[in-house]
């Protein structure tokens, strides 16, 4: 299921798009209008703290997800309670504009990345969006186990894992 974030939750879509989800953010030039339109074009959960909004698009038969919290943990709670994470597509999207990120060979960034990280890593990926190059440092790690908090979707998500065989993902999360 793709989602929407509504002005002022930057945080979120970033966090939502480490956890794979398709995330649009919203900019702020764009009105309630333009933002129900797109969750209702694209069949988007619009997610907000909005009041207003959340009535305007709810008697539009737009989905919601509606956020009370100003805590980073609870907003991703009040989310995932309602979605199920595709182990598969964790940190398969870029955090900036949402574009998946594919594999790039290593001798194609050495100019482009820090020297550690270069010698350190084997694995990079690119954004052809907006160039941005990935790879797995130590801030995947935090990401990976703050995800992993999460219990609930974890069990959820580790039960889909098995139920498609693919024990790879189960390696990699493992590990954490
Ligand atoms: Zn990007």
């Amino acid at each position: 299921m793709k989602l929407l974030c509504g002005q002022m939750l930057g945080s979120l879509a970033t966090w939502l798009r480490f956890m794979g989800f398709d995330t649009f953010y919203a900019t702020d030039q764009m009105g309630d209008d333009e933002l129900m339109q797109i969750a209702k074009d694209e069949d988007r959960f619009l997610i907000t703290q909005d009041k207003e909004l959340i009535f305007r698009a709810r008697k539009r038969d737009i989905l919601v997800i509606s956020i009370y919290s100003t805590d980073l943990d609870e907003q991703l709670r009040s989310v995932i309670s309602k979605m199920v994470v595709d182990i598969e597509q964790i940190l398969s999207r870029c955090s900036l504009c949402n574009n998946h990120i594919i594999p790039i060979k290593k001798e194609e960034i050495k100019k482009r990345v820090p020297v550690k990280a270069y010698q350190n890593q084997s694995q990079f990926w690119l954004c052809h969006q907006c160039n941005k190059i990935y790879w797995r440092g130590s801030h995947c790690d935090q990401i990976l186990k703050k995800i992993l908090s999460f219990q609930k979707w974890v069990i959820i998500s580790f039960y889909i894992c098995f139920l498609h065989q693919k024990m790879q993902c189960l390696h990699i999360l493992l590990e954490f």
